[in-house]
């Protein structure tokens, strides 16, 4: 059973079900109706330091390539467009040279690009920035239309429509399936790919897992002719992402759509699941685009929508089967890397449900892993600078 029908769930559900089990994929609202409805679909390596996250997103990328060459690509939009890491300063370029060299040990293909060659790779690119690296193996999908196909080529039971009120539990403590407002579905085992309200899901289990959601803003520009070639970003992105601050942080990210719009992200703040939109963050995303792509400044936004990135506190999702409860695994709090490593999740799942020795280690990625008092993230709801 796994409840969840966002891009996490989807992929759990094609994986266990491509490993022989049957299953039944439950939520609330409709498929792709949380999270994964309201963000982009970048599938990047370029955005992690080497270590277990790097290694999720590269089996992810040979598993989303996989998944396409069976057909699927043009269902899901997907583009193997690489991209390219802008750095305006010589300060972030040398931190972007360093960064490389890490992931480059781990498997990644990043080639730098000197200043006056980035615009042969982006031809509307403002001039005077210090240089970049190009990152081949980043690649884009169109997030809700992959959750859908991923759960239409799993055949799993679809139970949409149905509200999750607890996990059910037999004598011995090991989970027995699920209630939800419209009955009791049963299962030997249960995935809790909940997204941003994994620590709700595990608190139906008696669990604590502290996913807390961070806010992000997408600007949508009207449809244009093809300008924007890569997935393009600023080099201080990648330090926004591991970033631990509450307060607003954006910076430049653009990708070109096969529809025609240009989608301008990113920005990243705590502010609970407050869905007003923030007219200083949607400033500063269209700002920033500007500075990197100037025909930006004459092309009008169609609008803006936003979403909540399911984040834990060490920013690592939590993957793998719960020690505190039998039968329970989760599958959440990918924060903005959610759709790239939905594939490589989903795997890891299915190895776990099958008792086979999964293809990377999941002790980094364990679900109780804030529960232990030497975790250096460990967190409790006073010390946190965050607010649910
Ligand atoms: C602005 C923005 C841009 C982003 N850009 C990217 C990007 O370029 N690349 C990338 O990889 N990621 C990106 N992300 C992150 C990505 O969207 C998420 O990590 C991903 O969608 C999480 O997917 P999920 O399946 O875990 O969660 P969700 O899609 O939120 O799915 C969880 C599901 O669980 C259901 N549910 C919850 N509780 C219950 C219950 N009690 N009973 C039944 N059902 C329940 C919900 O209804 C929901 O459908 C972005 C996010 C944002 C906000």
């Amino acid at each position: 059973m796994v409840v969840g029908a966002g891009m996490v769930g989807a992929a759990c559900a094609l994986y266990a079900a491509r490993a022989g089990l049957e299953v039944i994929l439950v939520d609330r609202g409709p498929v792709a109706g949380g999270t994964t409805g309201a963000g982009e679909g970048n599938l990047l390596v370029s955005d992690k330091e080497s270590g277990p996250e790097l290694e999720l997103a590269l089996l992810s990328a040979r598993l989303w390539r996989d998944l396409a060459r069976e057909g699927l690509a043009e269902a899901f939009e997907y583009e193997a467009k690489g991209g390219l890491v802008v750095a305006s300063t010589p300060d972030a370029l040398a931190s972007l040279t360093d960064l490389a060299a890490g992931q480059r040990a781990a498997g990644v293909d990043a080639v730098p690009v000197d200043a006056h060659r980035l615009r042969d790779l982006e031809p509307h690119l403002a001039p005077g920035l210090a240089g970049g690296m190009l990152y081949p193996q980043d690649a884009q999908v169109m997030p809700a239309l992959a959750a859908a196909h991923l759960t239409r080529a799993s055949g799993a039971r679809v139970e949409t429509g149905r509200t999750v009120t607890r996990i059910l539990r037999a004598p011995d403590g090991a989970v027995r399936g699920v209630r939800t407002d419209r009955g009791d579905l049963l299962a030997p085992a249960v995935v809790n790919a909940a997204g941003v309200w994994g620590a709700d899901v595990a608190a139906l289990a008696g669990v604590a897992l502290p996913v807390l959601p961070r806010r992000g803003f997408v600007l949508v520009t009207e449809p244009l002719p093809p300008r924007v070639r890569h997935k393009v970003y600023a080099a201080d992105y990648v330090a926004d992402v591991a970033s631990d601050s509450p307060a607003l942080r954006t910076s430049p990210v653009v990708e070109g759509t096969a529809a025609g719009p240009v989608l301008i992200g990113a920005s990243r703040e705590r502010v609970g699941f407050d869905r007003s939109l923030s007219l200083p963050a949607v400033r500063a995303l269209a700002a920033g685009a500007t500075r990197l792509f100037p025909f930006l400044e004459r092309v009008r936004a169609m609008r803006a929508y936003t979403g909540f990135r399911p984040c834990l506190p060490d920013r690592l999702p939590a993957v793998g089967p719960d020690p505190r409860v039998p039968g329970l695994f989760h599958a959440c709090g990918h924060e903005g890397a959610g759709i790239g490593l939905a594939t490589g999740t989903g795997l890891l799942i299915a190895q776990a449900l099958t008792g086979t020795r999964p293809e990377l280690d999941l002790v980094p990625l364990r679900p109780d892993r804030f529960d232990d008092p030497r975790h250096p993230d460990r967190r409790t709801e006073e010390a946190a600078p965050w607010t649910r």
